[in-house]
Protein backbone atom coordinates (compact mmCIF):
# COMPACT_ATOMS: atom_id res chain seq x y z
CA UNK A 1 0.00 0.00 0.00
CA UNK A 2 1.06 3.59 -0.48
CA UNK A 3 -0.46 6.76 0.25
CA UNK A 4 -0.42 9.94 -2.46
CA UNK A 5 -0.76 13.42 -0.59
CA UNK A 6 0.82 16.81 -1.10
CA UNK A 7 1.94 15.78 -4.86
CA UNK A 8 3.81 12.61 -3.58
CA UNK A 9 3.91 8.83 -3.12
CA UNK A 10 4.60 7.72 0.70
CA UNK A 11 3.78 5.64 3.36
CA UNK A 12 4.81 2.46 1.84
CA UNK A 13 3.86 -0.59 3.58
CA UNK A 14 2.54 -4.06 3.85
CA UNK A 15 -0.40 -5.07 5.47
CA UNK A 16 -2.49 -8.18 5.78
CA UNK A 17 -5.92 -8.16 3.71
CA UNK A 18 -8.41 -6.54 5.44
CA UNK A 19 -11.54 -4.39 5.03
CA UNK A 20 -10.29 -0.25 4.00
CA UNK A 21 -12.18 2.00 5.62
CA UNK A 22 -13.55 4.55 3.50
CA UNK A 23 -15.92 7.91 3.77
CA UNK A 24 -19.18 8.34 2.42
CA UNK A 25 -17.73 11.34 0.65
CA UNK A 26 -14.94 9.15 -0.81
CA UNK A 27 -14.11 10.24 -4.31
CA UNK A 28 -13.86 7.05 -6.27
CA UNK A 29 -17.50 6.20 -5.04
CA UNK A 30 -19.12 8.86 -6.81
CA UNK A 31 -16.38 10.03 -9.45
CA UNK A 32 -14.84 6.66 -10.94
CA UNK A 33 -11.26 7.65 -10.56
CA UNK A 34 -9.86 4.41 -10.15
CA UNK A 35 -8.11 2.36 -12.44
CA UNK A 36 -5.99 -1.15 -12.37
CA UNK A 37 -4.13 -4.29 -13.60
CA UNK A 38 -4.29 -7.88 -14.28
CA UNK A 39 -1.15 -10.09 -13.94
CA UNK A 40 0.48 -13.06 -12.78
CA UNK A 41 3.13 -14.98 -10.99
CA UNK A 42 3.95 -18.84 -11.60
CA UNK A 43 6.51 -20.95 -10.20
CA UNK A 44 9.16 -23.04 -12.14
CA UNK A 45 10.47 -25.89 -11.24
CA UNK A 46 13.26 -25.29 -9.14
CA UNK A 47 10.45 -22.87 -6.91
CA UNK A 48 11.25 -19.80 -8.06
CA UNK A 49 8.79 -16.90 -8.63
CA UNK A 50 8.54 -15.41 -12.13
CA UNK A 51 6.63 -12.59 -13.34
CA UNK A 52 5.49 -12.12 -16.49
CA UNK A 53 6.48 -8.88 -18.54
CA UNK A 54 5.71 -6.80 -15.42
CA UNK A 55 7.08 -4.00 -17.08
CA UNK A 56 4.21 -3.84 -19.31
CA UNK A 57 1.86 -3.81 -16.89
CA UNK A 58 3.25 -1.16 -14.87
CA UNK A 59 3.64 1.52 -18.11
CA UNK A 60 -0.61 0.36 -19.03
CA UNK A 61 -1.72 1.32 -15.42
CA UNK A 62 0.15 4.84 -16.01
CA UNK A 63 -1.47 5.22 -19.19
CA UNK A 64 -4.95 4.30 -17.52
CA UNK A 65 -3.83 6.77 -14.84
CA UNK A 66 -2.88 9.48 -17.32
CA UNK A 67 -6.59 9.45 -18.76
CA UNK A 68 -8.40 9.25 -16.07
CA UNK A 69 -6.23 12.29 -14.10
CA UNK A 70 -4.72 9.68 -11.84
CA UNK A 71 -1.25 10.15 -10.79
CA UNK A 72 1.42 7.85 -12.22
CA UNK A 73 3.27 5.14 -10.30
CA UNK A 74 6.59 5.15 -10.42
CA UNK A 75 8.54 1.95 -11.93
CA UNK A 76 10.66 1.85 -8.91
CA UNK A 77 7.51 1.76 -6.23
CA UNK A 78 5.46 -0.54 -8.39
CA UNK A 79 8.90 -2.94 -8.89
CA UNK A 80 9.25 -2.56 -4.86
CA UNK A 81 5.98 -3.06 -4.08
CA UNK A 82 5.01 -6.23 -6.07
CA UNK A 83 8.19 -7.48 -4.90
CA UNK A 84 8.24 -7.00 -1.25
CA UNK A 85 4.66 -8.64 -1.30
CA UNK A 86 5.61 -11.63 -3.83
CA UNK A 87 8.32 -12.59 -1.30
CA UNK A 88 5.29 -13.37 1.37
CA UNK A 89 2.45 -14.23 -1.61
CA UNK A 90 4.32 -16.32 -3.76
CA UNK A 91 3.96 -18.98 -1.37
CA UNK A 92 0.64 -19.47 -1.76
CA UNK A 93 1.28 -20.37 -5.42
CA UNK A 94 -0.15 -23.88 -6.04
CA UNK A 95 2.21 -25.95 -7.22
CA UNK A 96 0.43 -27.76 -9.70
CA UNK A 97 0.15 -27.10 -13.47
CA UNK A 98 -1.66 -24.34 -14.92
CA UNK A 99 -2.08 -22.70 -11.01
CA UNK A 100 -0.48 -19.12 -10.42
CA UNK A 101 -0.74 -15.98 -8.34
CA UNK A 102 -3.10 -13.13 -10.04
CA UNK A 103 -2.16 -10.16 -8.94
CA UNK A 104 -4.30 -6.95 -8.59
CA UNK A 105 -2.71 -3.29 -9.04
CA UNK A 106 -4.80 -0.58 -8.19
CA UNK A 107 -4.73 3.01 -7.94
CA UNK A 108 -7.86 4.91 -7.00
CA UNK A 109 -9.07 8.49 -5.23
CA UNK A 110 -9.31 8.77 -1.37
CA UNK A 111 -10.16 12.42 -1.73
CA UNK A 112 -13.63 12.92 0.36
CA UNK A 113 -15.06 15.85 -1.36
CA UNK A 114 -18.53 16.12 -3.58
CA UNK A 115 -17.97 17.79 -6.74
CA UNK A 116 -16.16 17.22 -9.91
CA UNK A 117 -12.25 17.75 -9.73
CA UNK A 118 -9.33 15.50 -9.46
CA UNK A 119 -8.89 14.05 -6.37
CA UNK A 120 -5.62 15.48 -4.56
CA UNK A 121 -5.23 12.10 -2.62
CA UNK A 122 -4.77 7.90 -3.64
CA UNK A 123 -3.73 5.03 -2.62
CA UNK A 124 -1.55 2.46 -4.75
CA UNK A 125 -2.28 -1.06 -3.52
CA UNK A 126 -1.25 -4.59 -4.89
CA UNK A 127 -3.15 -7.97 -3.41
CA UNK A 128 -2.82 -11.38 -5.07
CA UNK A 129 -4.98 -14.76 -4.94
CA UNK A 130 -4.05 -18.10 -6.42
CA UNK A 131 -6.00 -19.15 -9.17
CA UNK A 132 -6.90 -22.14 -11.36
CA UNK A 133 -7.27 -21.30 -15.95
CA UNK A 134 -10.12 -19.18 -16.29
CA UNK A 135 -11.61 -20.95 -18.20
CA UNK A 136 -11.85 -24.47 -18.84
CA UNK A 137 -13.96 -25.34 -21.19
CA UNK A 138 -14.27 -23.19 -24.83
CA UNK A 139 -16.30 -19.83 -24.67
CA UNK A 140 -19.52 -18.48 -26.83
CA UNK A 141 -20.37 -15.79 -27.56
CA UNK A 142 -22.68 -13.23 -29.26
CA UNK A 143 -21.55 -10.39 -31.67
CA UNK A 144 -23.41 -6.78 -30.11
CA UNK A 145 -24.46 -4.63 -32.26
CA UNK A 146 -26.69 -2.21 -30.06
CA UNK A 147 -24.85 -0.97 -26.92
CA UNK A 148 -21.17 0.09 -26.75
CA UNK A 149 -17.97 -0.56 -24.96
CA UNK A 150 -16.09 2.34 -26.03
CA UNK A 151 -15.99 5.36 -28.40
CA UNK A 152 -12.78 7.06 -30.08
CA UNK A 153 -11.63 9.46 -27.57
CA UNK A 154 -13.05 8.22 -24.50
CA UNK A 155 -11.34 5.65 -21.93
CA UNK A 156 -12.00 2.39 -23.79
CA UNK A 157 -7.56 1.93 -23.54
CA UNK A 158 -7.79 2.12 -19.92
CA UNK A 159 -8.21 -0.07 -17.50
CA UNK A 160 -10.47 1.93 -15.53
CA UNK A 161 -12.51 0.40 -13.56
CA UNK A 162 -16.02 2.62 -15.04
CA UNK A 163 -15.48 0.67 -18.30
CA UNK A 164 -16.35 -2.64 -16.89
CA UNK A 165 -19.46 -0.95 -15.13
CA UNK A 166 -20.96 -0.02 -18.26
CA UNK A 167 -20.22 -3.10 -19.84
CA UNK A 168 -21.82 -5.76 -16.98
CA UNK A 169 -26.29 -4.87 -18.52
CA UNK A 170 -25.17 -6.05 -22.22
CA UNK A 171 -23.29 -8.87 -20.99
CA UNK A 172 -26.03 -10.03 -18.64
CA UNK A 173 -28.62 -9.92 -21.64
CA UNK A 174 -26.69 -11.99 -23.56
CA UNK A 175 -25.98 -14.46 -20.66
CA UNK A 176 -29.44 -14.57 -20.40
CA UNK A 177 -29.43 -15.62 -23.89
CA UNK A 178 -27.16 -18.50 -22.94
CA UNK A 179 -23.61 -16.98 -24.28
CA UNK A 180 -20.84 -16.59 -21.97
CA UNK A 181 -19.53 -13.21 -23.60
CA UNK A 182 -19.72 -9.98 -25.93
CA UNK A 183 -18.00 -9.70 -28.42
CA UNK A 184 -18.08 -5.94 -28.81
CA UNK A 185 -18.17 -4.10 -32.05
CA UNK A 186 -17.04 -0.33 -32.86
CA UNK A 187 -19.19 2.41 -31.41
CA UNK A 188 -19.94 4.07 -34.32
CA UNK A 189 -21.45 2.17 -36.79
CA UNK A 190 -21.07 -1.33 -35.04
CA UNK A 191 -19.85 -3.43 -38.15
CA UNK A 192 -16.35 -4.12 -36.77
CA UNK A 193 -15.25 -6.33 -34.35
CA UNK A 194 -13.01 -4.65 -31.14
CA UNK A 195 -12.34 -7.17 -28.36
CA UNK A 196 -14.25 -8.75 -25.70
CA UNK A 197 -14.91 -8.02 -22.14
CA UNK A 198 -12.26 -9.37 -20.53
CA UNK A 199 -9.77 -10.34 -23.71
CA UNK A 200 -8.87 -9.46 -27.25
CA UNK A 201 -9.73 -11.28 -30.00
CA UNK A 202 -8.30 -13.34 -32.69
CA UNK A 203 -9.27 -14.67 -35.65
CA UNK A 204 -7.23 -17.74 -37.84
CA UNK A 205 -9.27 -17.32 -41.23
CA UNK A 206 -7.77 -19.65 -43.92
CA UNK A 207 -3.91 -19.35 -42.81
CA UNK A 208 -4.25 -15.18 -41.78
CA UNK A 209 -4.52 -14.24 -37.80
CA UNK A 210 -6.32 -11.34 -37.60
CA UNK A 211 -6.89 -9.11 -34.73
CA UNK A 212 -8.27 -5.29 -34.11
CA UNK A 213 -5.37 -2.39 -34.18
CA UNK A 214 -5.32 -0.46 -30.88
CA UNK A 215 -4.57 2.80 -32.36
CA UNK A 216 -8.51 3.71 -32.17
CA UNK A 217 -7.62 3.63 -28.64
CA UNK A 218 -11.29 1.88 -27.98
CA UNK A 219 -9.50 -1.59 -27.11
CA UNK A 220 -6.99 -2.42 -24.07
CA UNK A 221 -3.73 -3.31 -25.36
CA UNK A 222 -3.45 -6.59 -24.12
CA UNK A 223 0.11 -8.17 -23.11
CA UNK A 224 -1.15 -11.63 -24.04
CA UNK A 225 -2.52 -10.30 -27.63
CA UNK A 226 1.01 -8.30 -27.71
CA UNK A 227 2.59 -11.90 -26.81
CA UNK A 228 0.55 -13.60 -29.14
CA UNK A 229 1.20 -11.45 -32.26
CA UNK A 230 5.33 -11.43 -31.24
CA UNK A 231 5.00 -15.89 -31.18
CA UNK A 232 2.74 -15.62 -34.18
CA UNK A 233 5.27 -13.52 -36.15
CA UNK A 234 7.85 -16.01 -35.32
CA UNK A 235 6.40 -19.05 -36.06
CA UNK A 236 6.24 -17.49 -39.27
CA UNK A 237 2.43 -16.97 -39.46
CA UNK A 238 0.56 -14.19 -41.33
CA UNK A 239 -0.78 -11.39 -39.00
CA UNK A 240 -2.93 -8.65 -39.95
CA UNK A 241 -4.09 -6.14 -37.63
CA UNK A 242 -6.88 -4.94 -38.90
CA UNK A 243 -10.60 -4.48 -37.95
CA UNK A 244 -12.35 -7.40 -39.21
CA UNK A 245 -16.18 -6.15 -39.99
CA UNK A 246 -19.39 -8.26 -38.82
CA UNK A 247 -20.06 -9.02 -42.13
CA UNK A 248 -16.93 -10.59 -43.03
CA UNK A 249 -16.85 -12.68 -39.91
CA UNK A 250 -20.20 -13.84 -40.74
CA UNK A 251 -18.89 -14.91 -44.54
CA UNK A 252 -16.04 -16.63 -42.54
CA UNK A 253 -18.08 -18.58 -40.68
CA UNK A 254 -20.82 -19.71 -43.41
CA UNK A 255 -17.81 -20.43 -45.40
CA UNK A 256 -15.80 -22.08 -43.13
CA UNK A 257 -12.92 -20.18 -43.96
CA UNK A 258 -12.63 -19.72 -40.07
CA UNK A 259 -10.68 -22.14 -39.03
CA UNK A 260 -9.84 -20.34 -35.23
CA UNK A 261 -10.98 -18.20 -32.82
CA UNK A 262 -9.74 -17.03 -29.38
CA UNK A 263 -9.47 -14.67 -26.96
CA UNK A 264 -6.40 -13.66 -25.58
CA UNK A 265 -6.03 -12.36 -21.81
CA UNK A 266 -3.81 -12.89 -18.79
CA UNK A 267 -6.46 -14.77 -17.16
CA UNK A 268 -7.79 -17.21 -19.68
CA UNK A 269 -4.05 -16.86 -21.72
CA UNK A 270 -6.32 -18.27 -24.47
CA UNK A 271 -9.60 -19.14 -24.55
CA UNK A 272 -10.95 -21.16 -27.44
CA UNK A 273 -14.47 -19.85 -29.00
CA UNK A 274 -16.83 -22.47 -29.42
CA UNK A 275 -19.94 -20.83 -31.06
CA UNK A 276 -20.45 -17.00 -32.25
CA UNK A 277 -24.12 -15.80 -32.62
CA UNK A 278 -24.35 -12.91 -35.08
CA UNK A 279 -27.80 -11.46 -35.64
CA UNK A 280 -30.12 -14.35 -34.68
CA UNK A 281 -27.63 -17.05 -36.18
CA UNK A 282 -25.40 -19.25 -34.14
CA UNK A 283 -22.27 -20.57 -36.06
CA UNK A 284 -20.54 -23.64 -34.43
CA UNK A 285 -16.47 -23.07 -35.08
CA UNK A 286 -14.26 -26.22 -35.75
CA UNK A 287 -13.34 -28.31 -32.26
CA UNK A 288 -10.62 -27.52 -29.53
CA UNK A 289 -8.13 -30.04 -30.86
CA UNK A 290 -8.45 -29.05 -34.65
CA UNK A 291 -7.05 -25.66 -33.84
CA UNK A 292 -3.48 -26.42 -34.29
CA UNK A 293 -2.31 -22.67 -34.24
CA UNK A 294 -4.06 -21.51 -30.75
CA UNK A 295 -2.94 -24.82 -29.20
CA UNK A 296 0.38 -24.16 -30.20
CA UNK A 297 0.54 -20.58 -29.41
CA UNK A 298 -0.83 -21.57 -25.87
CA UNK A 299 1.72 -24.53 -25.11
CA UNK A 300 4.54 -22.23 -26.29
CA UNK A 301 3.30 -19.08 -23.53
CA UNK A 302 2.73 -21.39 -20.43
CA UNK A 303 6.37 -22.84 -21.33
CA UNK A 304 7.71 -19.73 -21.20
CA UNK A 305 6.02 -18.62 -18.15
CA UNK A 306 6.74 -21.59 -16.22
CA UNK A 307 10.32 -21.48 -17.12
CA UNK A 308 10.63 -24.40 -18.82
CA UNK A 309 11.80 -23.17 -22.18
CA UNK A 310 14.71 -20.00 -22.83
CA UNK A 311 13.19 -16.82 -22.34
CA UNK A 312 14.51 -15.25 -25.59
CA UNK A 313 12.23 -12.26 -25.42
CA UNK A 314 12.90 -10.80 -21.65
CA UNK A 315 9.25 -11.26 -20.79
CA UNK A 316 10.50 -12.88 -17.30
CA UNK A 317 11.42 -11.25 -13.85
CA UNK A 318 12.65 -13.87 -11.41
N1 LIG B 1 -9.42 -6.41 -22.98
C1 LIG B 1 -9.98 -6.11 -21.80
C2 LIG B 1 -11.15 -5.22 -21.78
C3 LIG B 1 -9.44 -6.64 -20.60
O1 LIG B 1 -10.00 -6.37 -19.41
C4 LIG B 1 -8.32 -7.49 -20.67
C5 LIG B 1 -7.72 -8.06 -19.41
N2 LIG B 1 -6.73 -7.23 -18.88
C6 LIG B 1 -7.75 -7.76 -21.93
C7 LIG B 1 -8.34 -7.21 -23.06
C8 LIG B 1 -6.52 -8.61 -22.07
O2 LIG B 1 -5.38 -7.91 -21.64
P1 LIG B 1 -4.12 -8.69 -21.03
O3 LIG B 1 -3.69 -9.66 -22.07
O4 LIG B 1 -3.10 -7.63 -20.79
O5 LIG B 1 -4.57 -9.35 -19.79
Amino acid sequence: IADYENGEWGNFRIEPYAPLQLNPANATLHYGQSVFEGMKAYKNDAGETLLFRADANQKRLNESAKRMCIPEVPENIFMEGLTQLLEIDSAWIPNRPGYSLYIRPFVFATDDYLGIRPSEKYKFMIFTCPVGHYYSKPVSVKVECKYTRAAEGGTGFAKAAGNYAGSLYPALLAQKEGYDQLLWTDGKSHQHIEESGTMNVMFMINDTLITAPTSTGTILKGITRDSVLALAREMGIKVEERFLRVAELEDALRSKTLKEAFGTGTAATIAHISKIHISGNDYELPQKDDRAFSNRVLKTLDDIKYGKVEDSHNWITK
